[in-house]
């Protein structure tokens, strides 16, 4: 049977503003909407980041609460993953909001330059932020942005900070990190399967390289990233209008490839998530 495909969209990110493209969503209020929207579309797992009044990145607890609240009342079974990445945030503030309990919540399993700036996860740093998450019971998403951080996660299992099955996101297109390129992923898919053999997997191509990553996870059965947090545009001439609209060309290439589109349940089902 061909595996059905979570499409996980990631509405807002840290980096685009509404100059970039006023369809980026910001206010709480924008997110739950512009969430809505793309789970109608087909998505089964949201990203969030916040923003402040000035669309900084935040890590105000009570705004991801109210974001997790507002979520869940309009979608109540979608994926409901947050963000502990870095930018503005320090160490402590990136994990401050986990005891809310979000299905799940990234991890980079180590450190990387993006253009212009170090992102910063030291060991103990990672090991703290796994821990956290099993304390509360918050199933990882794990960031690959460069190789080593594969081997990484897989250490990180072995010591039992993170439980089996893990789903894993390579993350492709950010200057200064890994380049798109095909070969890299199927090397990685290739360690991966050896190294966590139960793992589960996904991609996301940031900027213009979103879309053909899409096309290649479909084809050797990998999930689907996509959303206006990795890229504003629908092609070279145009902005996306919307999260949805990026939802529905993922969902329409599903089609293409024979993969039907996973419903939050088998979303759920694949990722192993506690029940709701
Ligand atoms: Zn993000």
């Amino acid at each position: 049977m061909t595996t059905p495909c979570i499409i996980s969209v990631a509405i807002t990110g840290s980096v685009p503003r509404k100059k970039d493209n006023p369809a980026v969503p910001v206010t709480i209020a924008e997110q739950v909407e512009s969430t809505h929207e793309a789970y109608e579309a087909g998505a089964t797992l949201v990203h969030l980041h916040v923003r402040d009044e000035n669309e900084n990145s935040s890590s105000d607890r009570s705004s991801f609460e109210k974001l997790q609240d507002g979520i869940r009342k309009h979608c109540p079974d979608i994926i409901i993953q947050f963000s502990t990445g870095g930018r503005g945030r320090s160490f402590e503030q990136r994990g401050a909001m986990l005891d809310l309990r979000p299905d799940m919540a990234s991890l980079a399993t180590g450190s990387v330059n993006f253009p212009t700036t170090v992102y910063e996860n030291p060991p103990d740093f990672v090991r703290a932020l796994a821990k956290s998450m099993l304390d509360y019971d918050v199933k990882a998403e794990i960031e690959i942005f460069d190789l080593a951080m594969l081997y990484a996660t897989a250490n990180l299992v072995q010591e039992g900070l993170l439980k089996s099955p893990v789903h894993v996101q390579f993350v492709f297109g950010i200057k200064n990190a890994l380049p798109a390129r095909r070969e890299i992923l199927e090397f990685e898919v290739k360690q991966l399967k050896a190294l966590l053999p139960d793992a589960t997997w996904t991609a996301a191509g940031i900027g213009r390289t979103q879309l053909e990553v899409n096309h290649w996870t479909l084809e050797m059965g990998g999930h689907c990233r996509t959303g206006l947090e990795d890229n504003v545009r629908w092609d070279k001439d145009t902005l996306a209008t919307s999260n949805a609209q990026l939802v529905e060309r993922v969902a329409k290439l599903c089609g293409e490839y024979g993969r039907p589109v996973a419903t939050p349940k088998q979303a759920r089902d694949m990722l192993k998530l506690k029940p709701l």
